[in-house]
């Protein structure tokens, strides 16, 4: 196999970014391009060269793949049409196409695991326009029911719990085709990172556990290896190695899991991509998620998943109360240690919940770590500047 001398990345964000960090320390002779909307994004001080246009437009994905020997992309809504042509024509795209296909539509990907004996839970897809009998409602175990837009969701937009009886009575959160899922009470949501090579080969990283704001449904704060029994570790990676082997194809995949409180291990969804969940792994593993996907993507072999160390994850988020400019307040202090490692994304201006950057934090036990990670939790303020 050639080792591609350009490379296309679709999206400018902070995943992409982060790639693009990795990739300078690793392949450096490599040519990186970006296609964003705009040049004003985290991605492109890092990029060699940015493409400005629509990650949705078919000229512009042509436009970018006409200079690249592979594409990947660092965000799901794009053009998939358009990816599955240049597929057809010969263009390697990692992953392929076909996992966009399954993963942009949260019914498809729910029948896949279906399909393919992958635990997840119980769910039914309906149209808001029909209301659902009472039977099928009946399939879902509880009073609570998650209903999800089945396609343009991200971090929690397009998910709402709601009472079953609100749906009875035809009060859907959402318009057109929605998937109901069974409401998991006391959940433990779990991610395991998990990356396929060129030649089909794959690791599982260790198992994440991951703690969400319960407003804004993002993740709030990760750490790694995650508090479970060391079968409940064996079987989450066991899991999400299957779900995404039944994909067929190479990628760096983030499985997020949830453990029911009597024990069950259901799949919730998969990332095609570098994913929040494995931010920590930068500082906190030989191999990051994001050194991974550039070496699948120059066809290397795989790195070592193992953890150096226990780490955990912040994510840095805007505040409620105010957008514009800001800058994080305490950035002086944790800059001088050594076992804290800010990453601010570049982004110009904050809004509520938008991702501005994530503090990792790795201790040499467990305990110290949580402990440390709480404090820089609590103490983290964006302000006004
Ligand atoms: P997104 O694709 O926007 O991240 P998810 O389907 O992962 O949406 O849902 C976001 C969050 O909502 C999950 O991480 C979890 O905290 C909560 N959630 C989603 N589905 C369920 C469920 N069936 N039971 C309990 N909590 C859920």
């Amino acid at each position: 196999m050639q080792t591609p001398k350009n490379i296309g990345i679709i999206g400018g964000g902070q995943l992409g970014m982060m790639l693009l960090q990795a990739a300078a320390v690793d392949s450096p002779e490599v040519n990186y391009t970006v296609l964003e909307g705009s040049e004003d994004c985290p991605a492109q001080p890092f990029a060699d060269q940015m493409l400005i246009g629509s990650l949705k437009n078919d000229s512009d994905l042509r436009k970018l793949a006409s200079i690249s020997d592979v594409l990947t992309w660092e965000i799901e809504h794009i053009g998939v049409e358009t990816l599955v042509e240049l597929e057809k024509e010969g263009k390697t795209i990692i992953p392929y196409p076909s996992v966009l296909k399954i993963i942009q539509d949260k019914g498809v990907q729910k029948l896949f695991y279906r399909n393919h004996g992958i635990p997840t839970a119980p769910f039914v897809l309906v149209n808001t326009k029909s209301h659902p009998p009472k039977e099928i409602l009946n399939e879902l175990k509880g009073s609570k029911v998650v209903v999800k837009a089945r396609t343009g969701g991200y971090d929690g937009k397009g998910v709402q719990i709601v009472n079953k009886s609100e749906l009875e009575a035809g009060n859907y959160p959402f318009e057109g085709e929605v998937l109901l899922e069974q409401f998991v009470e006391d959940v433990l949501e779990l991610a395991v990172i998990v990356a396929v090579d060129q030649q089909g080969n794959t690791v599982t990283y260790p198992s994440i556990e991951m703690y969400f704001n319960p407003k804004s449904n993002l993740v709030e704060f990760l750490y790694s290896p995650a508090q479970v029994s060391e079968e409940v570790e064996k079987l989450s990676r066991e899991i999400a190695l299957k779900a995404v082997k039944g994909l067929e194809s190479p990628g760096l995949f983030a499985v997020e899991l949830f453990i029911t409180s009597q024990g069950e291990i259901w799949v919730n969804e998969m990332a095609p991509r570098p994913h929040n969940s494995g931010h920590h792994t930068i500082e906190g593993c030989v191999t990051s998620q994001f050194a991974q996907l550039n070496r699948i993507l120059l066809g290397k072999d795989l790195g070592s998943t193992d953890l150096l160390q226990p780490s955990a994850m912040i994510n840095v988020v805007g505040p409620e109360d105010f957008s514009g400019t800001y800058f994080l307040s305490n950035a002086a202090d944790w800059e001088q240690r050594n076992d804290v490692f800010i990453h601010m994304y570049g982004k110009t201006e904050t809004r509520p919940d938008r991702k501005l950057g994530h503090i990792t934090v790795t201790a040499s036990s467990l305990e110290e770590l949580l402990e440390k990670a709480e404090n820089i939790k609590n103490a983290i303020r964006i302000k006004p500047s």
